[in-house]
């Protein structure tokens, strides 16, 4: 949950500023504090206010889209640029060798700022860090069949490949 300095309350999930701009635009452009990482024209980084493990690191598009099927190409090929590079130094600082990357979108996946971002998130040999395993069961052949299809459909993907 988002601390909101001015009204020295926590904003509920999804909640946005009463001028409309999200936590972490209000971050981007200063105006709320952060232990910045990096930055470029399109991203920015900074480390989680609450870590899962330390070095914890959120790589947030400038753009404001909410979700990642909402982002701009030029923002998606800015971020994937990065994403290895700030996952090294993250790295490298912390000591750890192992992290995940987790991404979410939408409040039952688990997003609580309406702002894309990345979770760079080192796995500790202490067990700090992202925890799993989560539910899966065996795919089911038919709807594999079915689902690849329409995927692959909607994004003119032969069917060869
Ligand atoms: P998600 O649940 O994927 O939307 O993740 C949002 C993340 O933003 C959480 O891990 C929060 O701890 C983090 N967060 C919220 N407010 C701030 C803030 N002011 N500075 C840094 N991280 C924040």
């Amino acid at each position: 949950m988002a601390w909101h300095q001015s009204q020295k309350r926590f904003l509920i999930p999804g909640e946005k500023m009463e001028d409309g701009k999200s936590i972490f635009t209000k971050i981007i452009q200063g105006d709320i504090p952060c232990h910045k990482v990096y930055e470029d024209d399109l991203v920015f980084a900074f480390l989680d206010i609450n870590p899962s493990s330390p070095g914890h690191t959120l790589v947030v598009p400038k753009e404001p889209a909410r979700t990642l099927d909402e982002l701009s190409e030029e923002s998606s090929q800015a971020i994937g640029r990065v994403l290895p590079k700030i996952s090294k130094a993250v790295l490298n600082a912390t000591g750890a060798s192992e992290f995940n990357v987790i991404q979410n979108n939408g409040p039952n996946a688990f997003q609580s700022v309406f702002h894309v971002h990345f979770h760079i998130i080192p796995k500790m040999e202490d067990g700090s860090g992202l925890s799993f395993p989560f539910k899966s069961s065996p795919i089911d052949n038919n709807d594999g069949v079915k689902i690849s299809s329409s995927i692959r459909e909607l994004l003119g993907t032969p069917h060869s490949q």
